[in-house]
């Protein structure tokens, strides 16, 4: 220790120089010298810490790893910084610790070897560095809590936006439901109106003649005009039926009657009736040999579908032509087909055949309301049963009808 004593005025003229604490121990680890910033940062007087051991200033939890260090230093001397990677701690005289960066001198004077340590006191730093933590953790947090909420807003968003389509679809196909409503209601209107036209005028005409005929005689004249009142009345009355028939197809309120009946019953009522309806030289053949056929199904909707399939054909059919209608029986199932040799349906129309009100192009100077089929249609779909047809323009058409037979325990 004399050695700095002797060197003192050099040492400290040194050590004072620089602004990191000096401190300088012999290889017992005994502090020999040391600066003034070492002694105002470990908090001793001047010389105070001179001749003591240098745990004097270490925290006891690093002692054990201080003994190690210097073994492992003195086998290995080279100036280096102590403890690289390691956080180290100083004791001050009031027994509270502080962090501090080393850097260890080795050298030799006058054949002892002594190390010098350079400590810089990190107190700011460390502070520094924990508020810099502490306002990255902070940010980060906040970070955290931003995403979560952006990530719910555009959660929020999307479902707004799903709503809003799905709002716009349906405000779209309500408009668009009224628009086709609307079309279909003018529709109607201009057909029925025509419709109704000659069927009114037919009355009107009949009724003023009938109230010409006054005297007694003239009941026969009287009577004829009658009929024909009652003939446009019924005629009036089917258009209207149909009318409502689709509106009660259309609400699903139509209700079906199942029973037994004689097939040959209802083919006779619906060819008579149509006979009278038949044009010049128009004739209707169909099947004789089904007296004892009995089927169960709903008659009137049968009654219905023939009656429509074979008056469309003679409406639809020049003078001098055949209709026939056939029939083939199965198990469980029976097939009507009516055929004709009239004007046909034009190719680019057959997909609307059975849309409502729909008219071919080639048809529009025969009377008619574009009903029927589309009536027909939705009982037989009703009924399990299914419609179709062949046609071919100036040629003829087959309508086909398939229903499926209720056993005796059907309903
Ligand atoms: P309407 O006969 O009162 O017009 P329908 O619904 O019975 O109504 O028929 C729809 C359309 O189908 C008819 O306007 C006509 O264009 C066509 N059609 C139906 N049956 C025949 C047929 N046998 N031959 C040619 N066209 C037909």
């Amino acid at each position: 220790m004399r050695v700095f004593d002797q060197n003192s005025n050099i040492f400290n003229l040194l050590s004072e120089a620089v602004s990191e604490g000096i401190l300088v121990v012999n290889k017992d680890q005994i502090i020999v010298a040391t600066n003034s910033r070492t002694n105002e940062m470990f908090g001793y007087e001047t010389d105070e810490l001179k001749g003591s051991s240098l745990d004097i200033l270490l925290p006891p939890s690093h002692h054990e790893f201080h003994k190690k260090h210097v073994a492992q230093y003195h086998k290995n001397r080279n100036k280096r910084r102590m403890a690289h990677g390691r956080e180290l701690f100083g004791l001050r005289k009031n027994k509270e610790q502080f962090p501090l960066e080393i850097g260890l001198n080795p050298f030799s004077l006058y054949g002892n070897s002594y190390v010098m340590a350079l400590i810089i006191d990190i107190t700011d730093v460390k502070e520094r560095e924990r508020e810099i933590h502490e306002l990255n953790a902070n940010l980060e947090k906040k970070i955290k809590k931003r995403t979560v909420e952006l990530r719910d807003t555009v959660a929020e968003l999307k479902k707004e936006i799903k709503l809003r389509v799905s709002a716009e679809k349906k405000i779209k196909n309500a408009l668009q439901k009224e628009r086709e409503l609307n079309e279909l209601k003018t529709k109607f209107l201009s057909l029925v109106s025509h419709e109704f036209k000659t069927p009114l005028s037919g009355i009107m005409t009949s009724a003023t003649l009938v109230g010409k005929y006054k005297k007694e005689e003239q009941q026969e004249k009287r009577d004829k005009h009658l009929k024909t009142i009652i003939g446009e009345v019924k005629r009036l009355n089917t258009i209207l039926t149909d009318f409502l028939s689709i509106e009660r197809l259309r609400e699903g309120k139509e209700v079906y009657r199942f029973t037994d009946f004689s097939l040959s019953k209802v083919i006779n009522e619906v060819v008579y009736n149509s006979n009278m309806l038949l044009k010049i030289g128009q004739r209707i053949t169909y099947p004789q040999n089904i007296e004892d056929v009995i089927i169960r199904q709903d008659e009137k909707i049968v009654n219905l579908v023939l009656t429509n399939l074979l008056h469309n054909a003679i409406k639809y059919s020049p003078e001098d032509t055949l209709i026939d209608l056939k029939i083939e029986l199965g198990a469980n199932q029976i097939i009507f087909s009516v055929i004709d040799q009239g004007i046909g349906i034009p190719e680019k129309d057959q997909r609307h055949i059975f849309e409502r009100y729909f008219r071919a192009e080639n048809a529009v100077l025969n009377s008619g309301t574009g009903i029927g089929l589309h009536i027909i249609k939705g009982h037989l779909e009703n009924l399990n049963g299914s419609i179709s047809f062949v046609s071919h323009e100036n040629k003829g058409s087959t309508f086909t009808v398939t229903l499926p037979l209720a056993d005796a325990n059907g309903s």
